[in-house]
C-alpha cells in the first residue's frame, strides 16, 4: 500500500492551503474531503475580509480558486470520510468509509461547525440574513435590526460588537437570565442599543430571497408572534451564537483534545509527533478563512521539516 509523505484531512481553507504548501514542497500529498471542497465558507455569498477578495467574491468562488491552485501542484485527491485513526506508529493509519490511507505525517483540518439555532427555514437562509459570525457578516446589517440568539459570553460579547453596525440589537434567550459572566452582562445592560427578549425562541425564519420575517415563541406563555423586517430595510439579521461543534470525535483517544478542540503550539504540532492540526479545529481565539489558511501553510511547512528529520 502506498505511503504518502502527508495526508491532509479536510479540504476547507486550512486543508487547501496546507495542500498548496505541501504540494509546492514536492511532498507526496493526499488531500481527503468527505463532502465538497471549501468547508464552512462555501455557504457564504460574500467574503469581504479575506485579503485580495473584492467585488462580490463568494465563498464558493474563492474556494474554487483555492482548489485549482492546490491541484496545480500535484496534490492527490480522495473523496472519503475518515472514521478512525491510528497515530501510534511512525506510519499513521487513517481508515475511511472507502479505504485505508497511510502517511508519515498527518494534517488535521476538519474544522468546527456553528451549532444551528434549530428552527424551520434556518438552513435555507444562511448567508441571506442568518449568520453565525459577527466579524464576517456584521457590516451587511448597517443601520438595520439585528437579533442575536444565545445567552453565554460569546453571544453577549458578539451582540455588543454588532451594535457598531445595527440600529438595534436584540438578544433572544430561552431563559430568563443570561449565562454570560456578570461583568459582560453589566456592559451589555448599559449599552443603549441592546434589548432583551427573555424566555423566547425562534421557531421559524421566512423569506424568499432574503430573511423577511421570523416567528418567535414565548416559552412561558406559548404565545407566538411574527416579526417582519421594517419596510425600509426589507430584511434584518439573525446571528446564532450557541456554540460550535468541532469535528474531532474521530481523534478521541488518539491525540490530546480540549473541549473538542485540538491544542497545538505555534508550529501547529499536536502532542503526537508527525500529527499537525490547522484551522478552526485548533484551540484558538480567531476562526476565520485568513487564520485557517495561515495555519495550513504553517502546518505543511512544519510537516516538511518533520519529514526531513
Ligand atoms: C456562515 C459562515 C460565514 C462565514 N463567513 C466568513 C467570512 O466572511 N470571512 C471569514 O474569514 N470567515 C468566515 N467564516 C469562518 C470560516 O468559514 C472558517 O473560519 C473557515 O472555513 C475554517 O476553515 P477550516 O479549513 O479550518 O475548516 P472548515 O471550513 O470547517 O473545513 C473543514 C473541512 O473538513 C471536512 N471534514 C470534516 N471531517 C472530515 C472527515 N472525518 N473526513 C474528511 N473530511 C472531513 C469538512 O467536510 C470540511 O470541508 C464563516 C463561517 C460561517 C459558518
Amino acid at each position: 500500500m502506498q505511503i504518502y509523505d502527508v495526508v491532509i484531512i479536510g479540504a476547507g481553507p486550512a486543508g487547501l492551503s496546507a495542500g498548496l504548501y505541501a504540494g509546492r514542497s514536492r511532498l507526496n500529498t493526499l488531500l481527503i474531503e468527505k463532502e465538497k471542497d471549501g468547508g464552512q465558507i462555501v455557504i457564504t455569498s460574500e467574503v469581504e475580509n479575506y485579503p485580495g477578495c473584492m467585488e462580490e467574491e463568494s465563498g464558493r468562488s474563492l474556494v474554487a480558486r483555492m482548489t485549482r491552485q492546490t491541484e496545480t501542484f500535484g496534490v492527490e485527491r480522495a473523496q472519503d470520510t475518515i472514521t478512525k485513526v491510528d497515530f501510534s506508529g511512525d506510519i499513521k493509519v487513517l481508515t475511511g468509509k472507502k479505504g485505508e490511507y497511510r502517511a508519515r505525517a498527518v494534517i488535521i483540518a476538519t474544522g468546527a461547525y456553528p451549532r444551528p439555532i434549530g428552527c424551520e427555514g434556518e438552513k435555507e437562509l444562511i448567508g441571506k440574513g442568518v449568520s453565525y459570525c459577527a466579524t464576517c457578516d456584521g457590516n451587511f446589517f448597517e443601520d438595520m435590526d439585528i437579533y442575536v440568539v444565545g445567552g453565554g459570553d460569546t453571544a453577549v460579547e458578539e451582540a455588543m460588537y454588532l451594535t457598531k453596525f445595527g440600529r438595534k440589537v436584540t438578544i433572544i434567550h430561552r431563559r430568563d437570565q443570561l449565562r454570560a459572566a456578570k461583568s459582560i452582562q453589566e456592559k451589555a445592560q448599559k449599552n443603549p442599543k441592546i434589548n432583551f427578549m427573555w424566555n423566547t425562541v425562534i421557531t421559524k425564519l421566512k423569506g424568499t430571497g432574503l430573511l423577511e420575517s421570523m416567528v418567535i415563541k414565548n416559552l412561558k406563555t406559548n404565545e407566538e408572534v411574527e416579526i417582519h423586517a421594517p419596510e425600509e430595510d426589507g430584511t434584518f439579521g439573525v446571528f446564532g451564537f450557541i456554540g460550535f461543534l468541532p469535528q474531532s470525535s474521530i481523534f478521541e483517544g488518539a491525540i490530546a483534545i480540549e473541549d473538542g478542540y485540538i491544542p497545538t503550539n505555534e508550529k501547529m504540532e499536536t502532542n503526537i509527533p508527525g500529527v499537525f492540526a490547522a484551522g478552526d479545529i485548533r484551540v484558538k481565539d480567531v476562526r476565520q478563512v485568513v487564520t485557517a489558511a495561515a495555519d495550513g501553510a504553517i502546518a505543511a511547512m512544519m510537516a516538511e521539516k518533520y519529514l526531513e528529520h
